[in-house]
């Protein structure tokens, strides 16, 4: 029972002839079911057709369920990508938005950035205020000490809650924004010019508390110059300078106080620029020169030695003392070779005399702190090797400050120094920390009394105390001491009373020219004592 082939001239019936081919094999599909024929053959002779029928219908729904199946995949595939890419959307616009604050805010402290400062000092400016407003630039003193000595992270810490204590402290007057390193700038908008020194003193005032990082208790200081636009200045590049020339004056007049821009510092500022551009021509032009200052025995005024003090002869500006140029080189870095310039020059002068046969006298030199982390002893053996003098006949003088700095190191460097023969003096004493825990550890020879201490000897009592001090501390350490900036007889006398051996200053002779030295050295055997 099954349903004929189509029969001939059937639509269907072309297909059905060209599938029977060469065996005689036919299908065909009628109501829903396939149909297979195929002819039985018995030795050679066809004797019959088998024919197969199928149903279509589970065949039909495998491929149904197949494209479902295929189709829910592909949904949810869809669904999947749809959410990843929301995920992926929603973590972009929170990283742009990230990366935007973070062009005006400092991850360290959560204070404004520069950027953020210079667009507002620009509105401020924009604003046609009749007061104006006031800028703080705040330097943090000793900052590297606090990185250095206890790590970054305590450092990062005290910024944070420093930049948080200045932001609470000042309210909504002021705002702080984290300006560098250790720089923050305050902007006090609607400010007159007047109001700058009440400024520096809250500011100061802020510091007073210490701060509280982990087990550490910080005194943290801070110098501030203050400026006004417009009364200062009214572009943003001239009004930074103003506050940065301001603070700088702070700073270097003693650190944690502030100063109140005026345009004499301007001009100071001006100076010390070209200084710094200029140095460098001093060594090449040779207009560095040295003069000397006698050194001489408290007990019967014999010159025992002569302090080399660099001088720089500027085409323009004129003879400039080291106080000035000093800083600079090493800011600048050119300390290295001037310090070996002195070096060199003050060890060939030594010898020149010697070769005269004059009194035999020792030459003490300064050297800077940088100098000193930077292999001040190759320097000095370098300028014993060239000019022949015998190591015993040179000093150098380092300020307590300088060593101070970076204790292990400066040790061990002064110890081949003077393993090597030369004397070792502590330049200025009494104006660093002057501890007896460190003195005992450095390998030194000589203590030098800074001339404020002799300055007011034999009336100020507090002098008086700290000189017979550093005296007493210096016999107690075997070590010989000389004091600075005698300039009165009274002041020779009580110093020599006191025990001091030796003594330089305005009194014997103030710094001169080599062939001045020559002529003392050579005629008159003592100086007035
Ligand atoms: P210092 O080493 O303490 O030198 C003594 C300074 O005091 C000299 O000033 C000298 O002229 C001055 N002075 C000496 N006696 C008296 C006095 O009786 N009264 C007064 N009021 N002053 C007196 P100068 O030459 O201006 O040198 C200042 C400082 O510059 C030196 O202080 C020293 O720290 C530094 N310095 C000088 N030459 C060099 C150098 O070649 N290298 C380095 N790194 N520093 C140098
Ligand atoms: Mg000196
Ligand atoms: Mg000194």
């Amino acid at each position: 029972r099954y349903p004929p082939a189509p029969a001939y001239g059937d639509d269907r019936e072309a297909l059905c002839l060209e599938s029977q081919g060469a065996s005689g094999a036919a299908s065909w599909e009628h109501k829903g079911l396939l149909y297979v024929s195929a002819p039985v053959t018995q030795a050679g002779r066809q004797v019959g057709r088998i024919v197969v029928g199928a149903s279509m219908r589970p065949l039909l729904g495998r491929v149904g369920m197949y494209i479902a199946v295929s189709g829910l995949t592909a949904g949810i595939a869809l669904l999947l990508a749809y959410v990843g890419v929301l995920r992926i959307r929603r973590d972009m616009d929170k990283t742009e938005l990230e990366l935007q604050r973070l062009v005006y805010v400092d991850p360290v402290s959560n204070l404004f950035n520069r950027r953020a400062a210079n667009n507002r000092i620009e509105a401020l400016q924009l604003v046609a205020s009749n007061q104006g407003f006031v800028l703080a630039l705040l330097d943090l003193d000793d900052f590297k000490m606090v990185n250095d000595t206890l790590g970054h992270l305590v450092g990062d810490e005290l910024l944070l809650q420093l930049g948080q204590r200045l932001s609470a402290g000042l309210g909504s007057d002021a705002t702080v924004y984290r300006y560098g390193g250790d720089e923050f700038l305050l902007i006090v908008p609607n400010a007159p010019a007047s109001a700058k020194s009440e400024w520096g003193i809250r500011i100061l005032e802020l510091f007073a508390e210490q701060l509280i990082v982990g087990p550490h208790q910080l005194t943290v200081r801070g110098s501030i110059g203050l400026a006004h636009s417009p009364e200062d200045a009214t572009d943003i590049p001239s009004l930074l300078r103003a506050a940065d020339t301001a603070m700088y004056k702070a700073k270097h007049g003693g650190k944690h106080a502030y100063a109140v821009f005026n345009s004499n510092m301007d001009l100071a500022l001006r100076r010390r620029l070209r200084l710094l551009a200029e140095l460098r021509g001093a060594i090449d032009h040779d207009e560095l020169s040295l003069e000397y200052q006698p050194i001489v025995s408290l007990a019967n005024g014999d010159v025992v030695g002569v302090e080399a003090l660099v001088r720089w002869h500027h085409p323009e500006l004129g003879t400039i003392g080291p106080v000035e140029f000093i800083p600079a080189a090493e800011e600048s870095g050119l300390i290295i070779d001037i310090g070996q310039w002195v070096l060199d020059a003050a060890c060939r002068q030594l010898c020149q005399w010697r070769e005269l046969n004059l009194r035999d006298v020792y030459v003490a030199v300064n050297v800077s702190a940088k100098q000193l982390g930077r292999g001040l002893s190759d320097q000095v053996l370098w300028a014993l090797k060239a000019s022949g003098l015998p190591a015993r006949a040179l000093q150098v003088e380092i300020t307590e400050y300088s060593i101070v700095e970076a204790l292990d190191t400066n040790v061990a460097e002064l110890a081949a120094l003077r393993a090597s023969g030369v004397k070792v003096a502590i330049d200025d004493f009494g104006t660093g920390l002057s501890s007896l825990g460190y003195l005992k550890r450095l390998p030194i020879d000589k203590l030098k009394i800074d001339r404020t201490f002799v300055k007011d000897l034999p009336g100020g009592e507090d002098d008086a105390a700290i000189a017979t001090m550093i005296i007493s501390l210096a016999q107690h350490l075997g070590l010989s001491v000389v004091a600075e900036g005698i300039e009165t007889q009274q002041q020779c006398d009580w110093l020599r009373n006191a025990g001091c051996e030796f003594g330089q200053g305005y009194l014997f002779s103030r710094p001169v020219s080599p062939q001045k030295i020559e002529r003392m050295l050579r005629g008159v055997p003592r100086l007035n004592c």
